[in-house]
C-alpha cells in the first residue's frame, strides 16, 4: 500500500480558501472583515481573490496586515481578458500573486494572461466551469493551470452551477494531470461564505509553504466530509474518513466502485484491472447530509 500523496506529504493539513471578493471589487464587505470573518470561523488562512479589472482599478490586495497568529494570508486576484469559445470573459484564479503585478493590457488574451501569472510563481485554477459552460477545448488553451474548480459554492447555491466535475473528468481522460478545488467564491451579498474549502497539507501556515503545497496537489476538497487517509494497492484503495454513506473510487469514464452502507469510518475499495487500464481513479466521500469531499486524482 501506497500513501496518497497528499497525505504522505510532511506536515498538517491547515483549512483554506482561495476564492473570494471585498469591496475592492464587487464584494459587500472590506478586506479586513473578510479576512477577520475567515479567521473568526476558524480557518487557518485565506487568498483575497479580487477582480483583477480596470473598473476596479486593477486590485491585488495587500492583506498582510491582516495576517494573526495562526491566521496568514497568499496575496491572489481573479484575473480576466477575452474571451472564451461561448464568447465569455475568461475567469482565472490565481494564488501568489506579487503586489506589482501589471494590469491586463487590453490586448492580452486569457491564456497569455493565465501564463503571465504562471511566471510570476502563481497557483492557477479555472473557476466555475459550470457557471458559464467552459469547455475541454477552452481548458486546452491554458495547459498550465494546475486545478480546476470541482465545487464553487457562490455558483451552486445562486444558479445550481457550481459543478466542475464533467470538466474535470474530461481533461483527465486526456490524461491531464489536473487537481480538484473546492471554493465558496463569497461576495457577502448574502450568506454565500464557508460552503467549499480546502485541506492543503504543509510543513507550516505560511504563504510560501502553502503554495508550494497547492502548486504539488498535496490537498483535498471538502463540502465538510475529512478524509484521513487514502492508501493505494495493487488491488484495492483504502480510505479512512469521517462518518460516510456512500465512499466512491471515480476513474476514466465509466470506471467507479462505491461503498454505500450508514457510517463508514473505513472502506477498501478494489480496484479492478480495467480501472486500473483507466490510469487513474479519485475518491469522493459523501455524508449522510449529501455534503462531499474530493481528492485530487492519484496515476496508477
Ligand atoms: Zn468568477
Ligand atoms: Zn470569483
Amino acid at each position: 500500500m501506497r500513501a496518497d500523496p497528499a497525505f504522505a506529504a510532511p506536515g498538517r493539513f491547515f483549512k483554506g480558501n482561495v476564492h473570494t471578493h471585498s469591496t475592492r471589487s464587487d464584494g459587500a464587505r472590506g478586506p479586513a472583515e473578510v479576512c477577520a470573518t475567515y479567521r473568526e470561523a476558524g480557518y487557518d488562512f485565506l487568498a483575497l481573490t479580487d477582480h483583477f479589472q480596470a473598473k476596479f482599478g486593477f486590485p491585488i490586495v495587500d492583506t498582510r496586515p491582516w495576517r494573526t497568529e495562526g491566521f496568514t494570508t497568499i496575496l491572489g486576484a481573479e484575473v480576466h481578458a477575452p474571451a472564451t469559445a461561448l464568447g465569455e470573459t475568461w475567469h482565472i484564479l490565481a494564488v501568489g500573486l506579487p503586489l506589482d503585478f501589471a494590469p491586463t493590457p487590453e490586448a492580452e488574451s486569457g491564456p497569455q494572461l493565465a501564463q503571465r501569472c504562471l511566471d510570476a510563481g502563481a497557483f492557477v485554477a479555472l473557476p466555475h466551469p459550470g457557471w458559464y459552460a467552459l469547455s475541454t477545448t477552452d481548458a486546452a488553451t491554458i495547459p498550465g493551470a494546475h486545478a480546476v474548480e470541482i465545487y464553487n459554492h457562490t455558483s451552486a447555491t445562486r444558479i445550481d452551477r457550481g459543478d466542475g466535475a464533467y470538466l474535470i473528468d474530461q481533461l483527465l481522460a486526456e490524461g491531464r494531470r489536473v487537481n480538484l478545488l473546492a471554493t465558496d467564491d463569497a461576495h457577502f451579498h448574502s450568506d454565500d461564505a464557508f460552503g467549499g474549502w480546502l485541506m492543503v497539507k504543509a510543513g507550516a501556515n505560511e504563504p510560501g509553504a502553502l503554495l508550494a503545497a497547492l502548486k504539488a496537489g498535496h490537498f483535498y476538497s471538502t463540502q465538510g466530509p475529512m478524509i484521513e487517509a487514502i492508501h493505494w494497492g495493487e488491488d484495492s484503495v483504502e480510505v479512512h474518513c469521517s462518518p460516510a454513506s456512500t465512499v466512491a473510487v471515480l476513474g476514466r469514464g465509466s470506471r467507479s466502485m462505491p461503498a454505500i452502507a450508514p457510517g463508514q469510518t473505513r472502506v477498501v475499495l478494489p480496484l479492478a484491472p480495467r480501472m486500473l487500464e483507466g490510469g487513474f481513479g479519485r475518491i469522493v466521500v459523501v455524508d449522510e447530509a449529501g455534503k462531499k469531499a474530493w481528492s485530487n486524482a492519484y496515476w496508477f
